[in-house]
């Protein structure tokens, strides 16, 4: 089997970035895009220039102006920044096909057996980084490693306009000096147990932590383990996993929870019948996911293990994603989706996950 290789692309303060291509005469300047401050907008993206300042994604754009008096606030054009988004995903299939977009500006590529560059998935994303400059005049950060999640994190290492590489022989080192809180799941709250528990590296979450974690986080705190170990989830082969699921674009964007459960509950319908015309007898849910898409088109997914399509269960993962991730954004897609498995034999091998 071919090890795996991941790359992970996340583009330079993107919106800001694109709207500067048609603005050069800004370049210089404290640059933002986001709602304006008279109707309570806050900033999606700040170029480096204005995060000098303070001005940060997420931050009321009042505050970004109290912060930054001369910053030029830009009004965001989704349309300019998703023709962009086409042609990167134009650029990573000259690598590979697998490719999942987390956002506009942000992708997860699996170069795993890939022919290009002799297999070297650092010169692929070295390759990948010298297109998008030259062909779209734009700047991106990369990471490489053999687990998605780390790639992920690897990105962030050299931002922005960098690159960083974790070969499998350094996951060990990289994970032991590697903050928790850099590991995808622990949030505020995850990260106030782990603290309390005198976890604050990935090397201070050792297998002993594993009851303690589970008694005040459940299965999550296992889940947070296992990363910090550097185990990504059992990657089951293909073919033996499908997915069934529905979305659906919302006829105006929803802020009100009541009509987003509604939503919910006619998906909820579809995908059950969905799932009794298309599912075999061998075949057996393993797990429910919800999918929201908000309105700066970033998407949250979250799921849960199940061995059934279960009301109770897609409400929650829908009240979790709307509590944690909205952050005040509108939703504008909603999808429900089920993990379908062919049944297997218990005592058949668990391949490692690499
Ligand atoms: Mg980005």
């Amino acid at each position: 089997m071919d090890e795996k290789k991941f790359i992970h692309i996340d583009m330079d303060s993107f919106f800001v970035s694109v709207e500067l291509l048609d603005a050069p005469h800004l370049q210089s300047q404290p640059v933002a895009v986001g709602g304006s401050a008279a109707e309570r907008g806050v900033i999606s993206t700040a170029n480096y220039i204005a995060r000098e300042y303070g001005v940060k994604s997420g931050m009321a754009t009042a505050t970004a102006h109290r912060l930054c008096p001369n910053l030029v606030l830009l009004p965001t054009r989704f349309d300019a920044y998703e023709a962009v988004t086409k042609k990167l995903d134009a650029i990573f299939r000259r690598y590979t096909d697998k490719i999942e977009f987390l956002s506009l500006d942000e992708a997860s590529l699996d170069v795993t057996g890939q022919p290009h560059c002799n297999g070297s998935a650092t010169y692929m994303a070295a390759h990948i980084r010298a297109a998008i400059e030259r062909e779209l005049a734009l700047t991106a950060s990369a990471g490489v490693a053999p687990l998605r999640y780390l790639a992920k994190i690897a990105s962030e290492v050299n931002k922005p306009n960098g690159l960083f590489v974790i070969t499998p022989q350094n996951v060990r080192n990289f994970l032991d000096d590697l903050d928790v809180r850099k590991i995808p799941g622990v949030g505020p709250k995850t990260y106030s147990v782990l603290e309390n528990l005198g976890c604050r590296l990935c090397s201070d979450v050792t297998e002993e932590k594993i009851p303690f974690l589970m008694h005040y986080l459940g299965v999550h705190g296992f889940y947070v383990w296992e990363r910090c170990q550097g185990i990504e989830e059992h990657e089951e082969k293909v073919s033996d996993i499908k997915s069934l699921g529905v979305e659906r674009t919302l006829p105006s964007d929803c802020t009100d929870f009541e009509t987003c459960l509604e939503e919910l509950g006619s998906l909820f319908k579809s995908l059950d019948d969905k799932i009794s015309d298309a599912c075999e007898d061998d075949n057996t849910i393993i797990k429910n996911l919800v999918k929201l898409k908000f309105s700066d088109f970033s998407i949250s997914t979250t799921e849960a293990p199940a061995t059934s399509l279960c009301k109770d269960t897609v409400n929650s993962l829908c009240r979790m994603l709307w509590d944690t991730r909205r952050q005040g954004r509108a939703v504008r897609l909603i999808g429900l989706s089920v993990k379908v498995k062919k049944k297997v034999n218990d005592d058949m091998q668990l391949e490692l996950p690499w």
